[in-house]
Order: structure tokens, then C-alpha cells, then sequence
């Protein structure tokens, strides 16, 4: 049972040295208490406080890591129910969805397209994480070439589905060693499908469109030597199934329900679906195909929800070559927040004109956002051309600065007195035409 932050409080040092960052032990166990920090913090806890902290320091929602030779899919260890209040830890891993009704060589194509699929977004490669094979053929021969179809042509992490445990035992035989989910177990099969999973250390779903039946028959495996469950609430309309998944949310972390402590798995069947799907609160998604208009936005999406809020996505402070630019070609300058950096550097490489892009650190923060905070002004940038070796790498000596900070032009010319400063354009999109018309 959760305990109090009282009770937490009785079992820590209570120097309060402020190691854990907070500034008593008592703040510290208020924190535990709400799942807001992790017990490791405090150096200082005593094994035999360890071993009863350990319930209440355990994150409300398991962690379950699928892992294939060298991949690995995490979902759950998730404190907060809205990414605000915290950050999200673990993005729902996405599946697509093949069947054992084509042919190896259908699958094998569809699994290699799949497979190689991958897009840079701000700096950032993104990439499905795995297959879900679903048995609909009725034989376990076709289950099991496709399974050995989809390991020709792919390694990452394996989701099998289908409710007849011998199939799932055929299947999981195949691939030997690795730590496959099993989609699932229900009221009906649970027990063959648990100790298939202890056998061959698996996870399972499981399975009921009723939290009540959900809870207890989670309990059940349990108790069968089965620790990694992933809950399949299964109602699949739009409604129904965000109020399920949102339930299951509040019911482990605010309620430290350890019954539902677990991530779930969503099968959308739609773009719409899809979306709910990642941001409230699927731990695994399995999508019914592989089509790159629709994944495209459904990574970008949820890179984004599962960054920290707390930390601006970030590029290397440096001195960036856009289209192989020479000693007379000129220098501009940004901040290291990523989705600015990116989008000068776009609107740079698609001018075709050649250029240096100096990055300074800025914390992570757009440009206007920086100069407010003190973070990008006319010092940091001369440090960063001095610290960068900015001068030696062109003969005129010409920088360009954000329009967005005219105003820094006139300090950033008593800081850098043998360089001409520009003041280019506010926004990255008038790049290119101030490149060709104004340098
Ligand atoms: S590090 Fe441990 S002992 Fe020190 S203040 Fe934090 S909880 Fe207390």
C-alpha cells in the first residue's frame, strides 16, 4: 500500500542536507509521495528504508521494455497525467500491423518498407518501432512463416496476435529469446496465455472492455508469475476509448492503483484515433498499415508531446557549412533552439546560396525569447565568433543578426569593432531573398 508523506518522512535521514535538491527531507517526501520524484535522489536512505520505500517509490505505471536483438521499445514509468506538470517519459512505440494471410514475399515487402523508413525531424531521426503479426489464416504454419518472414527483413521488437495460446506458443518459438508482447489474454484463455508467457518471459495484454474484469483478471496473472502486462481496454470508438484510457491514467497515478498500473495498447482505426491515441495515453499503438503520409505526422506529433517541457530541444552551439561556403561567403547568426535553427537553416540550404550559420548558445531558446531572457545579446554572440574561430574561416569579415535584434547591432559592433554587422531579415523565410538582393 502507497504510504503518506508522513510516513515517508519517518523513514528518510530527516538531516535535511539538501543533496536530493529540495530543502528539507520532509519537501523530499512530499514529492515521493506524489510521484514527482524518484527515491534515488537521496544518497543517503538506508537499505532497510529502501526495502519499505520501495512500493511508494515504485513509478504508478510499470515499465514494459520489448526488446529484439538490438532494439529495445519502452512504455509506462509515467508519473503525471498531463505533460505540464512534468514531462512524458516513454513515447507509445509504434507497430504496424501485418497478416499471415499474404505471402513471405508480400510480407517481406511491406515489412523492408516499413522498416526503412525514416525521417529527420530538427535533428532527429524517426522511425516506426516494430511489427504487430496477427494470425487471421487459422493455421500456425502460416503464423510461423510470417513470423520467420518478418525476422528476415526486420529486428525490431515483435507484438503476436492471437487468442489461441498454441499459436502463440508456435510462434514465440520462432523468435526464441526475445521479449515479445502477446496480444492476449482474456477471461477465456489467460491461464494458457500466462504460463506461455512465464515460459518463454513474455508480456501479455490484457483483455476486457470492463475496468472491474481488467483489474481482477491482471491480479490473476500475477499471481501466474507474469509481472509485464499491458492493458487492452477494448472499446474501440473514439469516446469510449479515451474515457477508458483516461481512467486507466487517473486510477494509477492519482489513485496509485496498482491493479491498472500498467500501459495500454490502442489499435486506431483511423488517423483520428491514432492521434487520441498518443496523446492520451497509449503506451503501444498498432497501426492497421504502413502508409508514410500518415505516419509522417503521427512521429512528428508525438516527438513532440514527449519532450520535456522543461528542455528546449537543442542543436550543438558551433559554425554550421550550408551549401559548401567559401572564405568571401557570409556568416549568419542564430540560437541553438532547434526548431530555429532548423528553419534557417532550411530557408538558407534553399536559397543555394552559400553561407556560415554561427549557432550560440542560447540556452535552447528562440531568438526573441533569448534576447528577452538575457540569453542571446551582443556579448554572447562575440564569444561565440571569437570561441568558434568565426575569423579565420572568411576574408570579409560580415555577420548577419536576426532582425528580430536590430537591436543588439550597435553593441555587437563595440564588441566586434573590425566585423561590418547586418541586421537580416525578422523572419527566416525572407532569408533567401535578403541573401540574394541584400549581400
Ligand atoms: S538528500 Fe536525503 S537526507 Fe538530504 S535532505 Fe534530501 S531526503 Fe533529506
Amino acid at each position: 500500500m502507497a504510504l503518506s508523506g508522513i510516513q515517508i518522512y519517518k523513514l528518510l535521514p530527516q538531516t535535511n542536507c539538501k543533496e536530493c535538491g529540495f530543502p528539507t527531507c520532509l519537501a523530499f517526501a512530499m514529492k515521493l509521495a506524489a510521484k514527482q520524484v524518484e527515491l534515488s535522489a537521496c544518497p543517503y536512505v538506508t537499505e532497510e528504508s529502501k526495502a519499505q520505500l520501495a512500493e511508494s517509490s515504485a513509478p504508478p505505471i510499470r515499465l514494459i521494455t520489448l526488446k529484439s536483438d538490438s532494439y529495445e521499445v519502452k512504455a509506462g514509468n509515467e508519473v503525471v497525467l498531463f505533460r505540464h506538470e512534468k514531462t512524458f517519459y516513454n513515447k507509445p512505440g509504434i507497430f504496424i500491423k501485418i497478416t499471415d494471410n499474404l505471402t513471405e514475399n508480400e510480407i517481406k515487402l511491406k515489412c523492408q518498407e516499413a522498416d526503412s523508413y525514416e525521417v529527420n525531424y530538427v535533428g532527429m531521426n524517426l522511425t516506426i518501432d516494430g511489427f504487430a503479426i496477427e494470425g487471421i489464416s487459422g493455421s500456425h504454419e502460416n503464423f510461423k512463416t510470417a513470423i520467420k518472414a518478418i525476422r528476415s527483413v526486420s529486428k525490431r521488437p515483435l507484438i503476436l496476435i492471437n487468442n489461441n495460446p498454441e499459436f502463440i506458443e508456435a510462434g514465440l518459438e520462432c523468435i526464441k529469446g526475445e521479449t515479445a508482447l502477446v496480444h492476449g489474454a482474456d477471461i477465456n484463455n489467460w491461464e494458457k496465455i500466462s504460463d506461455i508467457c512465464k515460459k518463454y518471459s513474455c508480456a501479455t495484454t490484457v483483455i476486457s472492455n470492463n475496468l472491474d474484469v481488467m483489474a481482477e483478471l491482471a491480479e490473476k496473472i500475477k499471481t501466474k508469475g507474469v509481472e509485464d502486462l499491458v492493458l487492452y481496454p477494448s472499446q474501440t470508438d473514439l469516446s469510449s476509448s479515451l474515457f477508458l484510457n483516461t481512467q486507466i491514467r487517473r486510477l494509477s497515478i492519482k489513485k496509485n492503483f496498482r491493479a491498472l498500473g500498467y500501459p495500454t495498447i490502442v489499435f486506431p482505426t483511423n488517423q483520428v484515433t491514432a492521434v487520441q491515441a498518443i496523446t492520451k495515453y497509449a503506451g503501444f499503438i498498432v497501426l492497421d498499415s504502413f502508409a508514410k503520409e500518415l505516419l509522417y505526422p503521427l512521429l512528428v506529433l508525438r516527438q513532440n508531446i514527449y519532450t520535456d517541457p522543461q528542455k528546449p530541444i537543442q542543436v550543438t552551439p558551433g559554425i554550421y557549412e550550408i551549401n559548401n561556403p567559401k572564405f568571401d561567403n557570409p556568416v549568419l547568426v542564430t540560437t541553438n533552439f532547434s526548431i530555429t535553427y532548423f528553419s534557417v537553416a532550411n530557408e538558407v540550404e534553399s536559397s543555394g546560396i552559400p553561407a556560415w550559420l554561427l549557432v550560440a548558445d542560447a540556452e535552447g531558446m528562440s531568438v526573441l525569447t533569448a534576447w528577452a531572457a538575457g540569453k542571446f545579446d551582443a556579448e554572447r554572440i562575440a564569444k561565440a565568433v571569437k570561441g568558434f574561430g568565426v575569423g579565420d574561416k572568411v576574408s570579409k569579415k560580415r555577420i548577419v543578426i536576426p532582425g528580430a535584434v536590430a537591436v543588439l547591432s550597435g553593441e555587437l559592433e563595440n564588441e566586434l569593432p573590425e566585423w561590418d554587422i547586418r541586421v537580416g531579415p525578422r523572419e527566416a523565410v525572407d532569408i533567401p531573398k535578403y541573401l540574394k538582393l541584400a549581400l
